[in-house]
């Protein structure tokens, strides 16, 4: 290995001359659903998940095409149809300097063609075109590329609001369920409860490539999953990493790829943090060397790529493409998206969807349908609803735990009921549905409740009284019953041999509970860090309370609006 101190130039860091790593990246799983599986994109992809998600990523090859191409949809359906790039510097960072490579530099505005044109003369350029080129060979001159580069730049559409799945009824793509435009609201979504179109997130995005133009390393918001469709075009290679791996991956980032030096500062987030910019592209070699597991995928037109929820990925064009992305998410994201959500409150960075308000809904659905006599008839459905419940039921332990603690330190304090929605913590910009504590002078400043330590007063000398949500007697009454229900299956299962569902359940409860610990050891450890540093300045510049989530994926905007109370009593 080499030492830090006589790191000097990039290349040095990796031995990246030796590009036959290349080879030596398995690929990802590559499935075929049946047309009648198609039919079903959520639960199919629940079906592939505890299988698939052990790569980070896997290939769908679509069992229907488009009849009408991305190209003839621009044409017809989207006749001024422009979009604006950016511009990507082929080169890497010099990792012992803090070099971020900027990927946000504007670009020029294109038509379709007009960038295909400048695409594929980019192409030419370096390839005889009539030249057989296998996507090693891509591979191998992408990285010799970004390794020996200087000045060398490629252009690429990114984050380009809409879609090209064809509007037309006799589109038999278009009007199947894995058009991506339709997937955030069917009925197994998790997203359909957002009650807005994010773009990126619930809404579909437009990505327009060329030769070499690449995605950085990246988890996706909320630790989401992301589909990805090849429309038409160059292939993409990916890169994935199971989420399985990735502290280790982040470890890695930490101590072999950026001088640790410059990630230091947030600790063991700091790698998360850097990555979050989405400007660290590195080799996947480095990844092989200190044993993270790597997969790849080729990705054609017809084929759809997922990323897992919290799995590294990177990757980037052979020639000119254009593909289509969004995030969505299935009952066996919810650990994941509440892992996220601490992370999130631990950064204090602002929430884009509210993660706590989405499984109290999606419990409530659940507890309330559970009479219904075809409920978790389907070992798939079944893997989804224990995620849910678990999920739910660890963030009401959680609640019943902070309210009597609350309870006993405050004797006199009092608590109201609200049916505003989510709230945004001032400390944390953890998003509050159950309950939070908020001044009843100023109607400022919500804390929620996972502080351990909070200020008696507001800044304004009123005191925090314990707002509940309005349906919390029914929160509680199912946290109840699918505890009974939980305890009901470990007998069975104790008698019985464990199915899969039940099998995908219990992991999920360990993970949570390995969560759960993690996150209280966290908040003791901040709260001890904040009794030193005397009180947070983020008090000072929050906001009156009441979030509404109308955000796009890249720029966090919260409305504020006053509480609407609905009744009071003390306790
Ligand atoms: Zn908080
Ligand atoms: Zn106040």
């Amino acid at each position: 290995m080499v030492e830090k101190s006589s790191i000097t130039h990039k290349s040095s860091k990796f031995d990246l001359d030796d590009l036959n790593w290349t080879n030596m990246i398995p690929e990802c799983p590559v499935y075929h659903p049946s047309e009648q599986e198609f039919e079903h994109p959520l639960v199919y992809l629940q079906k592939i998940a505890p299988e698939a998600s052990k790569y980070g990523i896997c290939k769908i090859v679509s069992p229907i095409s488009a009849s009408n191409p991305a190209e003839f949809v621009l044409m017809k359906e989207k006749k001024d149809f422009k979009f604006e790039t950016i511009v990507q510097p082929l080169r890497l960072s010099k990792w012992n300097e803090k070099d971020i490579i900027t990927f946000s530099k504007r670009g020029r505005k294109f038509t379709y063609q007009e960038f295909e044109a400048i695409a594929n003369k980019a192409f030419s350029n370096r390839f005889c075109s009539s030249e057989d080129l296998s996507s090693l060979d891509i591979e191998k001159a992408f990285w010799h590329e970004m390794i020996h580069g200087e000045k060398g730049t490629v252009e690429y559409g990114v984050n380009i609001e809409g879609s090209v799945f064809s509007c037309d009824p006799d589109d038999k793509l278009g009007t199947s369920k894995f058009n991506l435009k339709n997937l955030a609201r069917l009925p197994q979504s998790p997203l359909r409860l957002v009650d807005r179109g994010i773009p990126g997130i619930t809404d579909p995005m437009l990505y327009i490539g060329m030769l070499f133009s690449m995605f950085a390393w990246h988890v996706e918001d909320h630790y989401l999953y992301s589909i990805n469709y090849h429309h038409s075009g160059g292939s993409k290679t990916w890169y994935g990493v199971p989420s399985s791996a990735a502290s280790q991956f982040e470890k890695t980032v930490l101590n072999h790829v950026y001088c640790k030096k410059i990630l230091a500062e947030h600790g063991e987030n700091g790698a998360f943090q850097f990555l979050a910019q989405k400007t660290t592209m590195f080799p996947p070699n480095v990844l092989l060397q200190h044993d993270v597991p790597v997969y790849k995928a080729v990705q054609k037109p017809g084929e759809f790529v997922i990323t897992f929820p919290n799995s590294y990925h990177a990757g980037f064009s052979h020639g000119f493409n254009c593909g289509e992305a969004v995030n969505f998410a299935i009952g066996d994201w919810f650990p994941f998206g509440a892992a996220a959500s601490k992370r999130y409150a631990h950064l204090k960075i602002l929430p884009i969807i509210p993660y706590e308000e989405l499984v109290c809904k999606e419990a409530m659905l659940i507890y309330n349908s559970s009479k219904d006599r075809s409920y978790k008839s389907k070992l798939e459905v079944m893997a989804s609803y224990c995620a849910i419940e678990q999920s739910f039921w660890h963030l009401m332990q959680y609640y019943k735990t902070s309210l009597s603690r609350l309870n006993n330190s405050r004797k006199s304090s009092s608590s109201s009921n609200t049916s505003i929605g989510s709230v945004t913590c001032s400390l944390c910009h953890r998003d509050c549905y159950v309950a939070y504590l908020l001044c009843k002078k100023c109607y400022s400043h919500p804390i929620c409740l996972f502080h351990d330590v909070v200020p008696k007063t507001c800044l304004c000398g009123g005191k925090y009284t314990v707002f509940k949500t309005n349906d919390m007697s029914e929160l509680e009454d199912a946290a109840k019953s699918f505890e009974q229900n939980d305890n009901r299956h470990e007998e069975k299962s104790a008698r019985r041999t464990v199915n899969s569902a039940r099998a995908v359940s219990s992991k999920l409860k360990t993970r949570l509970t390995d969560n759960v610990k993690h996150n209280v050891e966290k908040n003791q450890k901040k709260t001890k860090n904040r009794r030193r540093n005397n009180a947070s300045p983020s008090v000072m510049s929050a906001k009156r309370p009441r979030t509404l989530y109308n955000l796009r994926k890249h720029e966090s905007k919260l409305i504020i609006e006053a509480p609407a109370i609905s009744s009071r009593f003390e306790i």
